[in-house]
């Protein structure tokens, strides 16, 4: 019984442009018998699986739930019961907001053998591409990846944002762009200076990248002004600066 079990690989599919995927990410894609995918992972990673592979969407969109996490828990330990190697494709890194160890443990209870195989986190990477170093070393020694999705939950303690406001230098908020107001209200009023520069890129890496700069006080005001879809990374810290010189990428249209 035991050897009939098959495997689940959680890969991470990177942010966005698919060479930025692992190598050994991508040989798990190419060997899998099924791919249990989501909305982030670049669709042209698809193509690299198996012609007979079976492919399962599990995507979620904002607001709008389309399969339940148990669900996809249950989907992935069944198909590796069955014997199959199962790639789980996570966009950018399957640890950093990916629900990696709910999908992980569901594993263990049914005695399923799986590996987690590192992605390049969205957090990092759209800066990159936007010019943006999250660390430098005389401007940021510190870099935080915060939620911006704070359900009740979940909310951030006032001890955290005062760490956050005054204890890291750059900060990147995931899945922050319905709460941006919110969120930088929340670091001026436990201490960060309101002139902070802001980033936001959205669609990082990719073709669609838009980089948008502002600081924490008119981060609502730029962002009524232009349309920034998601996904979207909200970068704040002094870092932001250096993209004045470090800009490389050629954006779809320019700030
Ligand atoms: N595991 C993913 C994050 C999933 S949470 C990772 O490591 O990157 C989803 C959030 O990631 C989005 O709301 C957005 O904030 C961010 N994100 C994902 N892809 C992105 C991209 N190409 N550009 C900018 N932000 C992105």
């Amino acid at each position: 019984m035991e050897n009939n079990r098959g495997k689940v690989f959680f890969v991470g599919a990177g942010p966005g442009d698919p060479e930025l995927i692992t190598v050994k990410g991508l040989k798990c894609i190419q060997s899998s018998d099924v791919i249990v995918y989501d909305r982030l992972a670049n669709p042209e990673l698809l193509n690299m699986a198996r012609k007979d592979a079976e492919f399962i969407y599990c995507g979620k969109q904002p607001n709008h739930h389309s399969i339940q996490q148990e669900e996809i828990n249950e989907i992935i330990a069944l198909k590796a019961l069955e014997g199959k190697i199962v790639t789980r494709l996570k966009g950018g890194d399957p640890c950093v907001f990916g629900r990696v160890g709910e999908e992980a443990e569901k594993l263990v209870e049914h005695g399923v053998a799986f590996e987690i195989i590192p992605g390049i986190t969205a957090g990092i990477a759209a800066p990159a591409y936007a010019g943006i170093p999250v660390t430098h070393r005389k401007v940021a020694s510190t870099f935080a990846m915060v939620t911006g999705h704070l359900c009740q939950d979940d909310t951030i303690s006032p001890d955290k944002w005062r760490a956050l406001a005054t204890g890291i230098d750059t900060i990147a908020f995931y899945m922050g762009m319905g709460n941006s107001t919110y969120l930088c209200n929340q670091l001026i009023h436990y201490g960060r200076n309101p002139e902070t520069p802001v980033a936001v890129v959205s669609w990082g890496t990719t073709e669609d990248q838009r980089t948008i700069i502002s600081t924490l006080n008119k981060l609502e005001k730029t962002l009524q002004e232009q349309n920034m879809p998601n996904p979207a990374i909200i970068l704040v810290g002094d870092v932001v600066h250096l993209r004045e010189r470090l800009s490389w990428f050629a954006e779809n249209s320019r700030d």
